[in-house]
């Protein structure tokens, strides 16, 4: 991954539920000023969304036509980007409930849905351009795959099994990974996969501060001096 310095780099990192990607794409865009873009919380804000509409994954004929009325527009939270749905955030609580956790890879297996958000997506480094960020770090599955496939560096982060379980575990969380794993991986459409290309790493016996060291030294290579 080696090349010229630039003042604006997309870093995108991918990898399973609890791989500890979060963590590294908050402390990496305050290390570097880039936008941290959460896609995750994109796919659990529409699946909110549906739930309180009452509409199912299975009933994909009104999933997609309203799709198009959700009025996708994007906040700044500090330095996170955060969906709109109809000028409203969708709150924490709500994307991170045991319900949004037991359905979003069922909307986001869903071909219509990850069309609907890729431009969404890809329209985030204009927002890091236009607010003065020197980049844009985002996570989820598909990034470095779909998203931003020439992006500047490409992680993908696993970790054991277990070793995630536990960790959600300590965050108070009840969710299924191991599940969401399986689904995630064996959908049709930008299934979960380490992209030909980026760098792998294995965080099962790394702490946060060592797994964001060995990203934070790819991306200083990369991000010209200020
Ligand atoms: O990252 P997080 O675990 O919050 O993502 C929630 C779900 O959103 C994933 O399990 C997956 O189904 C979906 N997702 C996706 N593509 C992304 C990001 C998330 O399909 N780029």
């Amino acid at each position: 991954m080696s090349g010229p310095t630039k003042d604006f780099v997309i870093v995108a990192i991918d990898g399973g539920a609890a791989s500890g990607k979060s963590t590294s794409a908050r402390a990496l865009s305050e290390r570097f000023h880039l936008l941290h873009v959460d896609t995750g919380s994109f796919y659990r804000g529409i699946t909110a969304e549906f739930l309180r509409r009452g509409v199912a994954a299975t009933d994909t004929d009104t999933v997609r036509g309203s799709l198009a009325s959700l009025a996708l527009a994007t906040r700044l939270e500090g330095r996170s980007a955060r969906m709109e749905i109809g000028g409203r955030v969708v709150p924490d609580a709500e994307i991170r409930s045991r319900e949004v956790n037991d359905r979003v890879s069922h909307f986001a297996a869903l071909p219509d849905v990850r069309n609907a958000l890729l431009a969404y997506q890809r329209g985030q480094a204009g927002v890091a351009r236009r607010h003065g960020f020197k980049g844009v770090v985002m996570e989820g599955r598909d990034i470095g795959s779909v998203i931003f496939p020439d992006a500047d560096l490409r992680f993908f982060l696993q970790a054991d099994p277990v070793e995630r379980a536990r960790r959600r575990a300590s965050e108070g969380q009840q969710d299924s990974i191991v599940e969401r794993d399986r689904l995630d991986s064996s959908r049709k459409t930008a299934p979960l996969a380490c992209p030909p290309g980026a760098v792998s790493i294995d965080t099962t016996h790394l702490t946060p501060v060592e797994v964001v060291a060995q990203l934070a030294e790819a991306i200083a290579a990369r991000l010209s001096p200020a």
